[in-house]
């Protein structure tokens, strides 16, 4: 439905938050979000990624689920104040956070695509000549139904990890990297083999 009018629309990088923009706390070979201010940290260099990707002309979203609010064990001002700081440091166009948890979800949720949608229709994005850069399985799966191209950062958990992902790699440096040798934004939309095979590096 958006490549009709693709031309007047604008591609985008999605970001997950934990674990790909900041550090996620690791406890058993699985990641937390942080529940505290002094918990939340930035990755050093992702200021930089961020700022390559504007650069090239891509739209930069984050997008997180923080489930821990819709549980009741963290408050939405916490969480609000940890975006204030994340847009302080880190240049990024929009930040959507879903606070359901998995009982209460609906399709904005990941692994559903509503946060993509919703941010597809306020930004005029082309969803076709996106990426969604996360560490998850849900990441992936909502960037394949938003029929973005997803690129999946291994931190080495214990549990199996996604096998849809257009590319593996290890930091969004490498996913930022990655996305950038794919070309310029108006390129993308004409790579063939943007859902070809895992591209791990
Ligand atoms: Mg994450």
């Amino acid at each position: 439905m958006v490549k009709r009018n693709a031309g007047a629309l604008k591609p985008a990088v999605f970001l997950d938050r934990d674990g790909v923009l900041t550090i996620p706390e690791f406890r058993d070979g699985r990641s937390f979000a942080p529940r505290t201010l002094e918990a939340f940290q930035i990755y050093p260099d992702a200021p930089a990624c961020v700022r390559e990707l504007k650069q090239a002309g891509f739209l930069v979203v984050v997008v997180t689920n923080q489930p821990d609010v819709g549980a009741g064990i963290v408050a939405q001002d916490v969480v609000e104040e940890m975006h204030v700081r994340l847009r302080a440091d880190v240049p990024v166009d929009d930040i959507e956070v879903c606070y359901e948890t998995r009982e209460q979800a609906t399709d904005r949720r990941k692994p559903g695509a509503g946060m993509l949608k919703d941010a597809a229709r306020r930004w005029g994005i082309d969803l076709g000549a996106s990426f969604m850069v996360g560490d998850r399985d849900s990441d992936i799966e909502a960037a394949r139904r938003a029929g973005c191209t997803a690129v999946f950062i291994d931190l080495g958990y214990s549990d199996a990890g996604p096998t849809r992902q257009a590319a593996t790699v290890s930091s969004l440096r490498e996913a930022t990297d990655w996305i950038l040798r794919r070309g310029e934004p108006a390129c993308v939309s004409d790579a063939g083999g943007r859902h070809a095979n895992d591209h791990r590096i």
